[in-house]
């Protein structure tokens, strides 16, 4: 096995991974804002986060994993104001679709789920310290922080902040990413929206105190991974670096991990682009949760994702391929023996796998390790050349790769009936139909059962018969 190494914000560097603690890791993932339903921009981050909890774990870390929803902030608290219900009756539609959606694409639970609204206590109690510690100061009802009081500000985003004004202010959590302001830690109360009477006086969060106050009350006052999206190292990042450590002064966050931002067809997503998608909307389009998975994964994350149709269309042939492999593992009998060229030829793809992880969870490599592998073999069972002494090592490798990438398990017609798609919302088109009908016609004629069996139950799972007729050729209906 290969030391982990992963690449900090913080130092601009890749560097050896070594927990605080021995074999436990605590982590911190800022989740989602639920407002609307996440996008697959959003998924490009949590899919990361989850490749590296499912990899530290399979290296033999526990760990202590903190995800928040910020079920409070401006958007939320305007929405829930114009629709005159509570925040959360407002939030709570959206917290169960991001489980779901989570659900959906194996996306594991972290150990705790936290809402922030669950949490103003801690979040007054930090605010507290830090005005005792004269970083803050009052203006007409809300509580900034004082920038420049914080010695280390700019240290992860690297921002410049050379002309940065004293006491220039922003109320806005989003704000432009150009300049450096005072931020609020606490908001006074506007007219008609939903406010907290605390010992700080009325009013509510900034966004950035929550994390801050959320991730120190679970996972203590230096914690040792701290992920998100990139566009989230300024200002959020760099705010809750501010807080924490002017509190404490300690290092807040050992190894900052960032996401590359996701672009689609090569351009920004905007819903004004009309290339603005939810995982619903590409379900709604026939695709399956594990090749989207597949998709999001297969890209290292520090690198841009150029999410295409085309990708994801090939990655459900990727993941098609090891399932198809899994299959003839299990299903087809092997002439007996055990030569040691093939035992020799998995144990190099596993290491070729964990050192790809281990390089700063470089997924393409650990994909390519995997597919090597799945070629070559497939080409030996082909030449009656695998031997029955192998499965068991093989299928042991496609189950060390499983708990990371997690597409194996061929349910995906069983999660997209639970999210309500399914044979009745039209299905594929007949072209897509015919395609596979062909594939599993030429599966049958170079005597692959195992694949021929499989394009069959994904027709039949998708509401699609097939009639095989005397002749040797296929009808198929619609169920
Ligand atoms: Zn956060």
């Amino acid at each position: 096995m290969h030391e982990i190494q992963v690449h900090n914000t913080l130092s601009g560097k890749v560097e050896l991974f070594v927990p605080l603690k021995k074999n436990l890791v605590h982590m911190y993932t800022c989740g989602p804002t639920v407002y609307d339903f996440a996008h697959i921009g959003n998924f490009r981050t949590f899919v990361f986060q989850d490749i590296l909890r499912r990899f530290l774990k399979l290296r033999g870390f526990h760990l202590t994993h903190v995800m928040n929803l910020t079920d409070v902030d401006d958007r939320i608290i305007a929405n829930a104001a114009a629709a005159g219900v509570g925040i959360r009756t407002y939030t709570e539609k959206y917290v169960q679709a991001f489980f779901q959606d989570c659900a959906t694409l194996s996306v594991e639970s972290p150990e705790h789920w936290i809402r922030a609204t669950d949490n103003i206590d801690s979040m007054v109690e930090l605010i507290q310290r830090l005005q005792k510690k004269t970083y803050t100061y009052d203006s007409e009802g809300s509580i900034y922080y004082r920038i420049t009081k914080f010695k280390d500000y700019g240290k992860l985003s690297k921002i410049d902040l050379t002309g940065i004004q004293a006491g220039a202010r922003v109320d806005n959590d989003r704000y432009e990413k150009e300049s450096a302001r005072d931020f609020a830690l606490w908001k006074a109360p506007k007219a008609g929206e939903h406010f907290w009477e605390t010992p700080i006086g009325p009013g509510r969060p900034g966004w950035h105190i929550e994390c801050s106050a959320m991730a120190m009350k679970y996972l203590g006052e230096t914690i040792d991974i701290h992920t998100g999206g990139i566009d989230l190292a300024f200002p959020h990042h760099e705010n809750e670096i501010a807080q924490s450590e002017a509190a404490t002064d300690k290092p807040f966050v050992r190894y900052w991990l960032h996401a590359e931002h996701l672009l689609v067809e090569g351009e920004k997503m905007s819903k004004s682009l009309g290339n603005f998608f939810t995982l619903r909307d590409l379900f709604a389009k026939g695709y399956k949760p594990s090749a989207l998975r597949f998709a999001l994964a297969s890209v290292p994350y520090r690198r841009q994702l150029n999410f295409t149709f085309d990708g994801l269309q090939q990655a459900t042939s990727s993941v098609e391929r090891l399932r198809n492999f899994a299959a003839r593992l299990k299903n087809e009998r092997f002439p007996a023996g055990k030569p040691a060229s093939m035992a020799e030829r998995i144990s190099k793809a596993a290491n070729d796998f964990d050192a790809g992880l281990s390089d700063d969870l470089n997924t393409a490599q650990a994909l390519a390790a995997m597919f090597d592998f799945v070629r070559e073999a497939n080409i030996a069972m082909d030449k009656g050349e695998f031997q029955q002494g192998a499965v068991k090592a093989a299928q042991d490798f496609l189950a060390t790769f499983d708990k990371v990438f997690a597409v194996l398990e061929d349910n995906d017609a069983e999660k997209l009936k639970a999210l309500g798609y399914g044979v009745d919302d039209g299905g594929p088109d007949d072209a897509a139909i015919e395609k596979l009908v062909a594939d599993r016609q030429a599966s049958r004629q170079r005597r692959d059962f195992a694949a021929s069996d499989r394009i069959r139950k994904e027709l039949s799972d998708r509401g699609i018969i097939l009639e095989d007729t005397k002749d040797g050729s296929v009808r198929w209906k619609r169920r």
